[in-house]
């Protein structure tokens, strides 16, 4: 393990990449994407293992979707593919955690996904993996149980759109910085969990994690 442990609490965004997988984006009816389809996630929304994923009220249910998180190392604007890799420091897991019930009326009416994607608790993350201990990152395998039932199996093999694309992509928009995230997609299985139920994710052999899903406390007003 290297010193890199909670990176992410420095960053300054979660850059999000939406459809990098073909089987996820038939799965939601959506077209497989030519261009990164790229939207933000608050760093306040960061819960770490072993926390409590809350359910906003009055939702029953949020969708899960298990994603290789890409933790920037160094500062990166206008990289090129080549040199993208220097600017990682490293891998984590992230659960990229939406309200699908706000996120269907928002996209039908071409709206942002702020709310969908934004809330408290909507991005757990793993500790952060030295980029030297994991070989091959675009074949690792991604899995995620509600309870005891398996629900998504995939491979970074499937990513549309590969990590050194991203970062010079995502860096030709805005400069990431030490600690910013990259969330690079979901494979396909997503689906609803409800208050009560635990989610248990993982890459095999490297990282697992779990967290409890429960309703989030009324505002009182
Ligand atoms: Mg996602």
């Amino acid at each position: 393990m290297s010193g890199a442990g909670k990176l992410w609490s420095l960053g300054t965004k979660i850059v999000a990449v939406g459809r990098n997988y073909a089987a996820h984006a038939k799965e939601l009816g959506n077209a497989v994407p030519k261009v990164p389809v790229l939207f933000l996630k608050p760093t306040s929304s960061y819960v770490e293992n072993g926390g409590i994923i809350e359910i906003p009220h009055p939702l029953q249910s949020l969708d899960y979707e298990v994603e290789l998180a890409v933790v920037i190392g160094k500062k990166a604007r206008d990289v090129k593919q080549v040199h993208a890799m220097d600017h990682v420091e490293g891998y984590a897991l992230a659960l990229d955690m939406t309200a699908r019930e706000i996120q269907n009326p928002a996209k039908a009416a071409g709206l942002p996904w702020t709310v969908a994607k934004g809330y408290d608790t909507f991005t757990p993350i793993s500790n952060v993996i030295s980029k030297s201990t994991v070989s091959n990152p675009d074949d690792l395998e991604l899995w995620l149980k509600v309870d005891d039932q398996i629900k998504q199996k995939g491979s970074t093999k499937d990513m549309i759109f590969k990590i050194p694309y991203l970062i010079s992509h995502i860096s030709s928009i805005m400069t990431l910085f030490e600690g910013d995230v990259i969330l690079t997609g979901t494979p396909p299985g997503v689906g609803p969990v409800m208050a009560g139920q635990k989610l248990t994710t993982g890459i095999t052999d490297l990282i697992e994690m779990s967290f409890d899903v429960q309703p989030r406390q009324k505002v009182v007003e």
